[in-house]
């Protein structure tokens, strides 16, 4: 097979060393007469596998106490439900921080639940640039503040979370998940769909600390309830079991490509090439986050006009280079280079920059 250089922003690239491990495992799991697919999710290779998965979150992350982590269906789109339903009790409000259109989904979600309010919003600068957090005060009747760490679609990043004191940080990290090094314990929860970071669709690690577990609403119904999957080792009901296997071989993958900080490092050099196949292309390319809020996992930027845009992906489609059109309500170019993305993707599309603005500037 001559694998693509897969920019896709999610379902996403994967490691494919994952790949091989994951079909030299799809027939026969573990000497078991069958594959993980047809056991019981009660029986005990499925039980240690979900339990063995989230050590190793906590482990990659460095939090390996205080910190449950829940295995979840629905995408992070129904934790956009899930967290005010848990939370969103009577007297209380939600705060969001927009930055961005998963953020704003969040938001809207939250709304159709309880009392939702918005605290800053990059939206009056078209989501360029992400907004000032440094004068906010969060009343008592906070229940949680949600803000998206990465976003995806405009390609921004936050550098630096506020401090809410006791006040539940809540964090969307789908996007950016175990790429950098970041004191995760400034979030009483984070969660992630997969299908970025992760692995491939299907799971969402919901990564929640203790007490904000024990305070969740009792008066939903079971199925939604965070304390539920805790107490039953997200075997409440039948999980995604093969979608979390895939998540515990990605994890393994990370554990032996040097953990978070060596993804890190990788992920900086990676979005710096491109970044700088940007900057150089004097105006031929330009960003569309202004610099300091620019995302090391979606680079995104715009060109002249659409037509030379359309132009642009086909061509690189062609050359091997795909997903880099961008989200449909932003427009341009879009390149996600998540951890599975090798630095080798990069160079290669930042070669392919330079030659098509020769070609077409
Ligand atoms: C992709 C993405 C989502 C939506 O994920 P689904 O699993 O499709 O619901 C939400 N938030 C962020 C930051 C994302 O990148």
């Amino acid at each position: 097979m001559n694998r693509a250089y897969n920019f896709n922003p999610g379902p996403a690239a994967l490691p494919l060393e994952v790949l091989e491990q994951a079909r030299d495992t799809f027939v026969e799991y573990g000497e078991q007469g069958m594959s993980l697919m047809e056991m019981s999710h009660r029986s005990k290779p499925v039980e240690r596998m979900v339990e063995e998965t989230e050590k190793l979150l906590l482990e990659l992350i460095g939090i390996p106490s205080g910190y449950r982590v829940l295995f979840m269906g629905g995408g992070a789109s129904a934790q956009f439900a899930l967290l005010p339903l848990n939370y969103l009790t009577e007297g209380k409000v939600g705060r969001y921080v927009l930055s961005g259109n998963f953020s704003e989904k969040a938001y809207q979600e939250a709304q159709t639940i309880g009392a939702a309010e918005i605290v800053a919003s990059g939206k009056a600068d078209r989501w360029g640039r992400l907004p000032d957090l440094s004068k906010l005060a969060f009343g008592d009747d906070t229940a949680y503040v949600h803000l998206t760490t990465n976003n995806t679609i405009e390609g921004s990043q936050w550098q630096e979370f506020p401090d809410t004191g006791a006040i539940p940080l809540i964090g969307d990290m789908t996007s950016d998940i175990l790429s950098r090094s970041i004191d995760w314990t400034r979030f009483a929860m984070f969660y992630a769909g997969a299908q970025k970071n992760l692995g491939p669709a299907g799971v969402t690690a919901v990564v929640i600390r203790d007490d904000l577990l024990e305070r969740g609403n009792g008066k939903i119904p079971t199925i939604f309830q965070y304390a539920a999957f805790a107490k039953n080792n997200s075997l409440y009901n039948t999980p995604p079991v093969h979608s979390i296997y895939m998540m515990k071989l990605m994890l393994e993958w990370a554990v032996s490509q040097g953990g978070v900080a060596e993804l890190e490092k990788r992920n900086r050099q990676k979005a710096g090439i491109l970044y700088e196949a940007i900057d150089a292309s004097g105006g031929f390319y330009q960003g569309i986050v202004e610099k300091p809020y620019r995302s090391i996992m979606n680079a995104t930027w715009r060109m002249k006009d659409e037509a030379l845009e359309k132009q642009f992906a086909k061509e690189a489609d062609e050359a091997g280079l795909v997903g880099l059109a961008g989200h449909r309500s932003v427009g341009g170019l879009r390149a996600s280079i998540y951890n599975a993305v090798p630095t080798e993707a990069c160079e290669a599309l930042a070669g392919f920059m330079g030659d098509f603005a020769r070609r077409h500037g």
